[in-house]
């Protein structure tokens, strides 16, 4: 009695603890040197080297109380009420004139669509991401072909399944780039994907975390100049995830933001509503997402590419 007691007290343990996103291990930190919010506004009105397209990869729907926190007093004023939104899965290619093809998140791979339990998909995810609902418009691999040379490493706004749903197509031998904290950070819901995190990984290189430093205008949680020549910013934005990154990137055309999941759909961004079942924890999603939208305001010739619509 006593054992199943002990027992059942150490499940609920771990049941409050969580896990980490995944086991895949960390290697050493990413390249790119801690900058401010100072350095990167001073550059955001000049054009940058960089060309990117953003890659509608897959159609697929998703629920609304998962995209947008429906109890939030904008959302309760719209009466909006869960229902199956259309989305989309975007990989964005960047282009940099001297290092190369980069990827910010990785789109998805025809493989994962036709066989999910082989791509290392279980049953539960199956089910919980109705990845029957995939439709691709554009695999991982269709989108590497077309890339003028190889791939020099793929930039990961957060570990969640659907932005690494690309991985059985992109080789082995490229770098991957998180966000600190995004793998180990424990949460209750990576229970139940951790383990299908692990196999999309699996023979893949180490993951680099970038080396984020306070922002000493304390305008965001730390900035990265990634390549170290003003062109691509990597942003901390924890609350979605755990080490949730977006990116300014200096276009030829102007300064494009990526929010990743810190934003979902395009009603959330012109409301200011963050995620809602899909984020870990609302209060400082929600903070970051303001610290964007300040970010745009201040900004306007910022274009901003959300995580699941354009
Ligand atoms: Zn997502």
């Amino acid at each position: 009695m006593k054992n199943q007691y002990l027992l059942s007290v150490f499940c609920c343990v771990l049941l409050l603890q969580g896990c980490s996103a995944t086991s895949h291990i960390i290697g050493k930190p990413a390249p790119g040197k801690a900058s401010s919010s100072v350095e990167m506004e001073r550059l955001i009105e000049v054009p940058g080297p960089i060309q990117l397209e953003t890659i509608n990869s897959a159609d697929w729907s998703a629920s609304l109380a998962g995209l947008l926190n429906l109890d939030s007093p904008a959302a309760k004023q719209a009466g909006l009420k869960d229902r199956d939104e259309p989305i989309q899965v975007y990989a964005h290619v960047l282009k940099h004139p001297k290092f190369g093809n980069f990827l910010v998140d990785t789109g998805v791979s025809q493989k994962l669509v036709d066989d999910p339990g082989k791509a290392g998909v279980n049953w539960l995810i199956q089910k919980v991401m109705h990845i029957e609902k995939m439709h691709i418009e554009k695999s991982t691999a269709q989108i590497l072909q077309g890339l003028d040379g190889k791939l020099s490493g793929v930039f990961l706004t957060h570990l969640h399944l659907d932005h690494i749903s690309g991985m059985p197509d992109i080789p082995d031998d490229v770098p991957l780039y998180i966000g600190a904290t995004e793998s180990s950070a424990s949460s209750f819901k990576n229970m139940f994907t951790r383990s299908t995190s692990n196999q999309m990984l699996e023979g893949k290189l180490p993951l680099q975390e970038w080396n984020f430093q306070p922002d000493q205008q304390n305008k965001f949680e730390g900035i990265v100049d990634v390549f170290e020549d003003g062109s691509v910013f990597a942003i901390s934005v924890p609350g979605h995830t755990a080490g949730s990154v977006v990116f300014l990137v200096r276009t030829t055309h102007g300064p494009v933001l990526l929010t990743g999941d810190t934003c979902h759909t395009r009603w959330g961004w012109e409301h200011t509503v963050e995620p809602g079942d899909f984020t870990d924890d609302n209060a400082r999603n929600l903070l970051n997402l303001k610290r964007l939208k300040n970010l745009v305001a201040e900004h306007p010739q910022i274009e901003v590419r959300l995580g699941h619509q354009l």
